[in-house]
């Protein structure tokens, strides 16, 4: 356990984080924990969690920071976390960022940076598979529309990617998750990366940094 690598992406909504940390995941062989693949989940399936956190999540919301430390530690815990992990969507507090760093060692911090008048048109055109697979209406748009190319599900839109839900989450990014980015900082474990472009191209700078 002492020896795993500990890596967290960091950016605003739509920068790219979950796509990023699939490639990374696929790559490195090191657990994707993203805790709003892992709300969604919660949501869907009805748990207690899900019903506490649905609102939250609805409005653009932060679920409480009780709740997400929680749903991270078990995700930690886990078997396939063992070698490293990609947290993607979490610490987005301070709070969340401490209990973090009292549980294990973070050995890097990607902040994937896109400039906000990109974020509304990536966001609001981003289509998901209940797979978890992701596409884009203009940017990476499944073969036939509005159904995914590896499973054949309807795709759908989350109810928290529409422009005013957008607005929210963005202040809130900048109120709550900057100074986690501060943080790390501080501790000179932070790389900046350019998060315009393809998506292999992103990749290819990502792994040039780790
Ligand atoms: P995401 O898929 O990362 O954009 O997360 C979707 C939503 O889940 C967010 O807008 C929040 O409402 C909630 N969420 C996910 N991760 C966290 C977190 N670390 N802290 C608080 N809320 C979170």
């Amino acid at each position: 356990m002492g020896d795993r690598k500990g890596l967290i992406l960091i950016g605003a909504p739509g920068s790219g984080k979950g796509t990023q940390a699939k490639k990374l995941q696929e790559q490195l062989g090191y657990a994707h924990i993203s805790t709003g693949d892992l709300l969604r989940a919660a949501v869907a399936a009805g748990s207690e969690l899900g019903l506490r956190a649905k609102g939250f999540m609805d409005a653009g919301g932060l679920v409480p920071d009780a709740l997400v430390i929680d749903l991270l530690l078990e995700a930690l815990a886990t078997p396939a976390a063992a070698a490293g992990f990609i947290l993607d969507g979490f610490p987005r507090t301070l709070p969340q960022a401490e209990a973090l760093d009292a549980a294990v060692r973070i050995d890097k911090v990607i902040d994937l940076q896109v400039p906000f008048g990109l974020i509304e048109e990536r966001v609001t055109g981003r289509r998901m598979s209940p797979s978890g697979h992701v596409y884009h209406v203009k940017y990476s748009p499944p073969k036939v529309e509005g159904i995914c190319d590896i499973t054949g599900e309807a795709l759908y839109q989350r109810s928290d990617d529409t422009p005013d839900k957008v607005r929210a989450r963005l202040s809130k990014f900048e109120a709550e998750t900057r100074p986690v980015i501060a943080r790390y900082q501080s501790k000179g474990i932070v790389v900046a990366v350019d998060g315009v472009g393809d998506p292999d191209e992103v990749y290819a700078r990502i792994a040039a940094v780790l």
